[in-house]
């Protein structure tokens, strides 16, 4: 069994299919696409950098720099399912997974509203969507106007006249920040100075993180973001907002009060929104009762026997996969932890409990 039909998913789905094992994908959602179909309608492909390709295709270029990633990566994975056949079941939201109870099963249930499900394996490939995080800072709860997440930005448009706090160091709020600071006024605050670049995309930096996190997870630590250290850059529409003084950055505020956020020497700003561009986490609550967490708070992923590369199998239980989660929470990681959580499925079948690897 599979959850999740991202491009982590459709991957495993893939390789399975091509080491003959019997499975079904489940997927919450309605349509093909995984997270990318929720994506902010100005997200273009060349914003994303394109996707990495799915296993034995070619993800779709352009050279429309306007081509919205919530269309174009949508129509490829409907397409690629449609051609590989897979055997994908939708919308089925998984609310939990548990051992099963019977008396000497070594199967997993997993439930979905009044569906059950029984199997020996599970790779799980959620993502992180459904579970955008906000920190928590004091006052939060007295805001008397608006607070949305990346999740929920609906357009500049709808912001027209209004003061936006745009709250995070990513990619995202620095986009938002280019569509907002022209039509309405704007104040962006980060943790941490944001990392400017001003060439290339280092793919150096790139595997260091991917790395990084690997060594997270192996060591049972929550992981950290794998697409977060690519650097921020100003593309050619966001010069209106950097004259604008849009990216001028304040550091994080202290609380929040009805009307607005004060900082530790007393200054306050008045805003009507506030923007959280603060990140995700895994979306693996309904793991729960298989108890994988680690004591250091985090999943411990370790790698398939002999195989040094991509740790996708959870410590706790080697019946369950986990791909799309820390160092393979990328497209070109999803892809690639597709084929080692086929594998890990595939020893796992062939093996007793214990003796599994
Ligand atoms: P998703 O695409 O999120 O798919 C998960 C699927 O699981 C969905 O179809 C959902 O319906 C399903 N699902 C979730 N919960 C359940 C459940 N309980 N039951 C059943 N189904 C469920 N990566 C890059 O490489 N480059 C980028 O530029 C980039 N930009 C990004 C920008 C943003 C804003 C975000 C959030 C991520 C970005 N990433 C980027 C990361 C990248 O999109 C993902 O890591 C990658 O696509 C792998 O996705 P996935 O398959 O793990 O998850």
């Amino acid at each position: 069994m599979v959850i999740g039909a991202g491009q982590a998913g459709l991957a495993a789905s893939f390789h399975l299919r091509r080491r003959g094992i019997d499975h079904v994908v489940l997927d919450a959602d309605d349509a093909p696409g995984g997270a990318w179909q929720h994506r902010w309608d100005s997200l273009s492909m060349h914003d994303v950098h394109g996707v990495a390709d799915l296993p034995d295709s070619t993800a779709p270029t352009t050279d429309d720099p306007h081509a919205r990633a919530n269309v174009v990566v949508p129509a490829y994975f409907a397409d690629y399912e449609r051609r590989h056949d897979l055997p994908v079941v939708r919308p089925v939201r998984v609310d939990r997974v548990e051992p099963d109870p019977e008396p000497g099963s070594d199967l997993l249930v997993v439930h979905a509203g009044d569906r059950t499900w029984r199997t020996r394996t599970l790779v799980n490939a959620t993502g992180t969507w459904t579970r955008p995080f906000v920190p928590h800072y004091p006052g939060q709860e007295s805001f008397a106007g608006r607070q949305l997440h990346t999740v929920d930005f609906p357009g500049p448009e709808h912001f027209t006249g209004q003061r936006v706090l745009v709250v995070g160091g990513g990619a995202s709020a620095v986009q938002f920040l280019g569509e907002l600071a022209p039509v309405t006024d704007t104040l962006w605050v980060t943790r941490r100075p944001p990392v400017w670049r001003t060439g290339d995309f280092d793919p150096g930096a790139g595997l260091a993180a991917v790395t990084l996190v690997e060594e997270r997870v192996r060591a049972g630590l929550p992981p950290a973001s794998v697409v977060s250290v690519t650097g921020l850059m100003l593309r050619p529409q966001e010069q209106r907002a950097a004259e604008l003084g849009a990216y001028e950055r304040h550091p994080m505020f202290e609380r929040i009060e009805p009307h607005g956020v004060r900082w530790a020497d007393g200054h306050f700003e008045p805003v009507d929104v506030i923007l959280w561009a603060t990140g995700f986490r895994p979306a693996v609550t309904h793991l729960a009762p298989l108890d994988l967490t680690s004591e250091h708070g985090g999943i411990q992923l370790l790698p398939v026997r002999g195989n040094v590369q991509g740790a996708t199998t959870a410590a706790r239980d080697r019946r369950v996969q986990l791909v799309g989660y820390g160092p393979s929470a990328s497209t070109i990681g999803a892809s690639r932890a597709g084929r080692q959580a086929a594998l890990a499925v595939q020893r796992c079948l062939d093996s007793t409990p214990a003796e599994r690897p």
